[in-house]
């Protein structure tokens, strides 16, 4: 017989099955009084409840679990410090136009008023209003409900974002005088295009002498996966994915110019932009990095997108991505491609890419190169995963490693590559690994029941990335989960520790080849390059490895592959230098010279 849940006697349980009725699976965050009893009341309704070590990545990992399922993700921190540190994934979460985010905060009992000065006392819906959809104080205990599934709505209805509700003790602990039961908050209606529009861009796209299409993360996060295949496949038109718009389409497939990027860009005279913005990743849009007379048409969600900057406002359409590809495809279903001269220029600038590419692929090098290095953490991990590259998700972050290794690891799933997105967050890597691992592994929400296939979780950070949320790999210990972590070390942000590097003449210590100290010139990009990652993992309940050649690196590979009892941390020690040749003492005893 199935057991009754508990009749609801405080704010806390009134909170936690206002969730339930939300289909809220997983929560993310850090408690602390007041919310310590709203967790205990989550978890005893089945909801899980993720405890992390800084609410920064716990924000982070909850506003990716958004992205990866469709839903909003949840969040529950303490007031004042906990939604400080929490702001950092409301900030993550706006940029990213495609992460909702619901925020749950506890603070100050009301009778405190504004300015008692109450324990962690801080107005946090002024705060939080201009970075949010929707911050909200219910107006009173029994209003929790309501506010909660206001404040869920709006961060998936729209363009998705951050809705928040602040909870002061006295609502959670006091006893509601009426329990309002709210219903799940179905996925917002499809928004149609303007039809004249729809045939103002087919005509513009059958015009073209040199057609592209570019899919943004919006298409990945609106599930368009299967409608662009089909407009790809009927129209040939060559395609350009951005960063997070990998896996959209496969990125095997022989209409994606991503080996061609610049001069797709530079070369095309009309352009679709499917779920993408012309901001900085996109050059905005304008020359040199794109023709001077291009034409761009562009679909999205959010009004104030369309009409910016180079978008050509009579081909801008507001309306969701797989419904306004549906009503454009039969208009350019019997479309033929004018010349083959667009799609021969564009073959012919991939090729020498690629050639370039497998060439510093190939290379073998000692101390090890980002290009070799990615290329054998992928192959290895390749052979090693039973459905090849399909069943693995990457993160990655990092100026350098995520730059470099966007190229080398080919996706060809939708959502199964997260980086540091619009914002260029340093940070985010170990909590968006930690969703990905609960959205594809624990709750499944990520997948449609019929393809549960158990993924595993890549996160490829930089030294410097890294350090931003290491504590992490506890949460990921406490949890067991296999994710595996590669620390690309070349001892700094960006170039790290190099020659070319300007000083300002502050002391450091570094490690001579004999093994003793001795004072070095640190720059503002030197990390501590001896820093043992690996042995922090190990710390932390993980296990680890250093690795500065070939043989340990695809050894320590297949090693953090067969454990799948906790995270795996694989410390590659490279060359400084964005991709660079140079040699450091830092290599290893003898390895190298120092010119430092
Ligand atoms: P990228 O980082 O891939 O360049 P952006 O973050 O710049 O992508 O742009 C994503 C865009 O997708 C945002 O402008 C957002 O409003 C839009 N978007 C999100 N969901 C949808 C949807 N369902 N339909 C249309 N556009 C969407």
């Amino acid at each position: 017989m199935a057991q009754q849940p508990p009749p609801i006697q405080t704010g806390a349980q009134l909170i936690a099955h206002s969730l339930k009725s939300l289909d809220v699976r997983i929560i993310f965050g850090i408690v602390g009084i007041p919310v310590i009893e709203v967790a205990e009341a989550c978890l005893a309704l089945g909801i899980k409840f993720v405890s992390f070590r800084n609410e920064q990545a716990a924000s982070y990992a909850a506003s990716a679990y958004g992205y990866l399922t469709g839903r909003p993700g949840v969040c529950l921190v303490v007031g004042g410090p906990g939604v400080l540190h929490a702001m950092a994934g409301v900030g993550n979460s706006m940029i990213n136009a495609t992460y909702p985010l619901l925020l749950l905060a506890g603070s100050a009992e009301t009778a405190a008023g504004p300015t008692k000065g109450a324990f962690q006392q801080l107005d946090a819906v002024s705060l939080l209003a201009p970075h949010t959809k929707f911050a909200v104080r219910p107006p009173s205990l029994e209003d929790l409900p309501h506010s909660i599934r206001d404040a869920y709505r709006f961060a998936f209805y729209g363009r998705p974002g951050v809705g928040f509700v602040d909870l002061p003790a006295d609502f959670i602990q006091g006893v509601p005088t009426e329990v309002i039961q709210v219903e799940r908050v179905e996925p917002q209606p499809r928004i149609l295009g303007d039809e004249q529009r729809v045939l103002a861009v087919a005509q513009a796209l059958r015009s073209a002498q040199r057609p592209l299409i570019v899919i943004g993360k919006g298409a990945a996060y609106a599930r368009s996966e299967g409608i662009l295949r089909e407009f790809i496949d009927a129209t040939k038109f060559p395609f350009l994915p951005t960063p997070q718009g990998k896996g959209v389409l496969p990125d095997n497939h022989p209409l994606n110019t991503s080996s061609a990027r610049s001069t797709a860009l530079a070369g095309a005279d009309v352009v679709l932009l499917i779920g993408a913005r012309l901001n900085w990743i996109l050059h905005f849009g304008q020359p040199p990095k794109w023709s001077p007379g291009v034409c761009i048409a562009q679909i999205d969600i959010c009004a104030e997108e369309l009409d910016r900057g180079s978008a050509d406002p009579s081909l801008s359409i507001l309306g969701d991505i797989t419904s306004v590809m549906t009503q454009l495809l039969p208009h350019l279903s019997n479309y033929q491609p004018p010349s083959s001269a667009w799609s021969t220029t564009l073959a012919a600038s991939a090729a020498k890419n690629t050639a370039i590419a497998q060439r510093k692929a190939s290379t073998v090098t000692h101390p090890l190169t980002y290009h070799r290095t990615f290329t054998l953490i992928k192959d290895t991990l390749e052979a090693l995963s039973p459905g090849g590259a399909d069943n693995l998700v990457y993160v990655s972050e990092g100026a350098n490693t995520m730059d470099i290794s966007r190229s080398i690891f080919p996706v060809s799933s939708p959502r199964h590559r997260l980086d540091a997105g619009t914002y260029a967050t340093m940070g985010v890597g170990l909590g968006y690994a930690i969703a990905a691992e609960m959205a594809y592994n624990h709750t499944r929400e990520a997948t449609a029941p019929s393809t549960h296939v158990r993924k595993r979780i890549i996160s490829l950070e930089g030294d410097s990335a890294i350090g931003f949320s290491l504590p992490e790999i506890e949460t990921m210990s406490r949890y067991r989960l296999p994710i595996i972590i590669f620390v690309i070390n070349n001892g700094g942000v960006y170039h790290g520790i190099s020659d070319n590097s300007p000083t300002w003449g502050t002391e450091h210590w570094d490690v001579d080849k004999d093994g003793k100290r001795k004072d070095v010139l640190l720059t503002s990009t030197a990390l501590g390059f001896e820093t043992g990652y690996d042995v922090v993992a190990q710390g932390l309940g993980g296990r680890g490895w250093r690795v500065a050649d070939e043989k340990a690196l695809a050894q320590a590979v297949k090693e953090a592959w067969e454990h799948r009892d906790g995270p795996s941390l694989i410390n590659v020690i490279i060359t400084s230098g964005a991709g660079g040749e140079l040699e450091f003492a830092w290599l290893g005893k003898g390895k190298g010279r120092s010119k430092l």
